[in-house]
């Protein structure tokens, strides 16, 4: 399937290339070559709508190169003819991508469609204009789209894609035809991950797979980027995908469930606390909602109330940086609530965090004696401490590329004290962070001299995972 060298991503290399390459969107396919088949020059405007990652804007492409191609089996791109590879290989003027979430677009998208489209094509039997997330084009870029698509212009063809139907005008879609891709169902996104797994050598778990194609929620996209991810580890299995992609197993969520059902708020708040150290607590709400919907029959009651608990925690999560206390927070609320503790809300954590304030503030009162006897020098130190930046961090780790080590170091690193010439940073002692935040080190210190416009010392210093939640409620204080 992938002709692709090895230093490609996954993904690239698994796109297809051809109609028969798709997994899942046959009902769409048969159309397509249906009407290909039946007479070609009936081809006009399409509109392909469906959830990200579907692969939406690749089959624009295939479906280009179809219209195009000069030596096409059975209806598939040959992907080897001078018209195919003028489209694969973007030399021609003749077929251009527009993606209207784009800024850049915003201004000349008018023109490109009004002005080119009207043009004879110069190298292609046909020019074709793919507008990706069309719906975000705007009145007037719609008005000169919809000039164009009314009058039969037999040289040019649009194919448009969407996430969302209902904000395409209803004038553009009646002169359409629209083909609704689907999301890919759970059995066929891990066969399909097996099958890539083969084709590569990777050792592997059925399991393993599962919980990936559980995750990318039927984004084939999300699905192959993150196989890319765990593939760096020697074998993908449940165990080692879970860690990496900080997801839980059924076994997991299951125990979580039954130490809720313990009505202990001790050992809940326990539980919360060892999640949170390497589990990804926003996706947890959501595997846990899916494992809900699965088995609400084996316990209706106890999941009915506490799906409840957890949609709140899904629509707030976003806004925490310590999603544990908001978990916290929230099963505090439903154990009073089911009669179960007494106290008004919130005491556990409230209790806990007042300790911790109190042990700050007598900290800081050392601190303030310690600082008439030292040096002018340290105290300059020490006020810089005074005005760290708490979105440091996160600034710094923004400009990592691959989105599990930025999760992975954001959970588990946080900025503790900046002086003149070094910056502390504490760590959970997670040996997925650890390895991790070495491997990144060079990059960076690169990016903190970028950000801070001087080189800094990093100094890391390695906390118990219970010392470092304590210190992350401190700073929240
Ligand atoms: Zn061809």
């Amino acid at each position: 399937m992938s002709e692709l060298p090895k230093s490609q991503s996954l993904a690239n290399r698994y796109r297809p290339q051809t109609f028969d390459e798709m997994i899942w969107q046959q009902h769409i396919i048969w159309i397509l070559k249906a009407k290909m088949q039946s007479d070609s020059s009936s081809l006009q405007n399409y509109l392909l709508c469906g959830p990200r990652g579907t692969w939406k804007t690749t089959s624009a492409r295939i479906l280009a190169k179809a219209i195009n191609c000069l030596d096409p089996h059975d209806w598939n791109p040959c992907n080897k003819c001078a018209n195919c590879e003028l489209i694969n290989s973007w030399k021609t003027t003749d077929y251009v991508e527009i993606d209207a979430a784009s800024n850049t677009w915003v201004e000349n998208v008018r023109e490109v469609i009004i002005n080119q489209a009207w043009y004879q094509p110069i190298s292609l039997k046909k020019k074709i204009y793919v507008i990706d997330e069309v719906h975000m084009l705007s009145w007037a870029a719609f008005n000169a789209l919809l000039k164009t698509i009314e009058e039969p212009n037999w040289n040019v063809c649009f194919i448009l894609a969407t996430t969302e139907l209902q904000k395409v005008p209803q004038t553009i879609i009646s002169r359409v035809q629209i083909f609704n891709f689907k999301k890919i169902p759970q059995w066929e996104m891990v066969s399909h991950l097996a099958n890539i797994c083969k084709n590569e050598w990777f050792e592997y778990e059925n399991e393993a797979l599962e919980l990936i194609a559980t995750i990318s929620e039927g984004c084939v996209r999300d699905a192959i980027k993150y196989l890319d991810q765990v593939s760096v580890l020697w074998k993908i299995s449940s165990n080692n995908v879970s860690q990496f992609l900080w997801i839980s197993t059924d076994a997991t969520i299951k125990e979580f469930f039954d130490i809720v059902q313990s009505w202990d708020i001790d050992q809940i708040f326990e539980q919360i606390d060892k999640l949170s150290q390497w589990t990804d607590l926003q996706q947890f709400a959501k595997q846990c909602i899916g494992y809900i919907d699965s088995h609400i029959m084996d316990n209706t009651d106890f999941y009915l109330e506490i799906s409840e608990a957890f949609s709140e925690i899904l629509r707030q999560v976003r806004f925490y940086p310590y999603p544990a206390v908001l978990y916290k927070l929230s099963f505090n609320k439903y154990l009073e609530w089911n009669g179960v503790i007494a106290e008004p809300t919130v005491k556990k954590v409230e209790k806990k965090v007042d300790i911790k304030k109190e042990s700050k503030e007598e900290k800081e009162d050392i601190k303030e004696i310690d600082n008439t006897e030292q040096t002018e020098e340290n105290i300059k130190e020490s006020n810089n401490v005074e005005s760290i930046d708490w979105n440091l961090w996160d600034k710094i780790i923004q400009h990592i590329s691959s989105t599990t080590t930025r999760q992975v170091l954001k959970d588990h690193m946080a900025i503790d004290k900046v002086t003149d010439s070094e910056i502390i940073i504490i760590h959970d002692n997670s040996m997925v962070a650890k390895t991790m935040f070495e491997k990144e080190r060079k990059e960076i210190e690169d990016i903190i001299e970028k950000e801070l416009w001087k080189k800094f010392i990093i100094s890391i210093e390695w906390i118990s995972k219970e010392e470092y939640f304590q210190r992350l409620m401190w700073k929240m204080m």
